[in-house]
């Protein structure tokens, strides 16, 4: 195991999912999804923490995070990597996460109330983007965000069957993408303008 990932370990184990709760706290420390709200769940804690491995996450990765919901996977990034720029499209959620996280000291997270299927243009490309909303496809332009020599992990499919993916981005711009797990996320909605 690598310096990074038994640090990442070592932070998650510390990690106290009810700061990002409002009801129902006594659930946090059961590694099942519970609701935030708005129709939208934290995952279970241990797949955050696969997700958050898989993406291998460095210590000057520059993260694009998708689906902010509770904060609680963009605290697990922002404390691994060198910044997080997140996107959420519900706007309790966003501001809720985003005050939940200023309190818990982060300076290294950028927020932003928007569609995230769009990605966020401006502080392209990432060196890792993590999804948490499942989409029927790879999202090209999430994908045109993404450094060469970059990481996605994203849920791909329909709301009942999903399949976790790691995509590859090479230093000629070549995409790969390879099988994680079967998942099941909310949906990454798409809004039309
Ligand atoms: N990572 C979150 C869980 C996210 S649940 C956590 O740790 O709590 C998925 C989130 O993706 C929800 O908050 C949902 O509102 C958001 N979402 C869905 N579609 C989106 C889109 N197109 N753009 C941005 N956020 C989106």
């Amino acid at each position: 195991m690598s310096r990074q990932d038994s640090d990442i370990r070592e932070y998650f184990t510390r990690m106290d999912r009810s700061f990002y709760m409002d009801k129902d706290k006594r659930l946090a420390r059961f590694d099942q999804a519970v609701s935030i709200g708005h129709g939208q769940t934290i995952s279970q804690p241990s797949l955050v923490l696969a997700m958050t491995l898989a993406l291998d996450v460095q210590p000057e990765s520059r993260v694009l995070e998708i689906g902010t919901g509770s904060g609680f996977q963009t605290d697990l990034l922002a404390s691994s990597s060198d910044s997080v720029y997140t996107v959420e499209r519900i706007e309790p959620l966003h501001h809720r996460a985003k005050e939940k996280l200023t309190e818990a000291g982060f300076t290294n997270i950028y927020f932003k109330l928007g569609d995230g299927s769009l990605g966020w243009k401006a502080h392209s490309p990432y060196d890792r983007i993590m999804v948490t909303a499942a989409a029927p496809k790879v999202n090209e332009t999430l994908l045109e965000q993404l450094k060469p020599g970059g990481k996605m992990v994203i849920p791909v499919g329909d709301s009942l069957d999903q399949e976790l993916r790691l995509i590859e981005k090479d230093q000629l711009g070549e995409v790969t993408s390879s099988f994680l797990e079967r998942v099941m996320f909310v949906q990454l909605i798409e809004d039309t303008v």
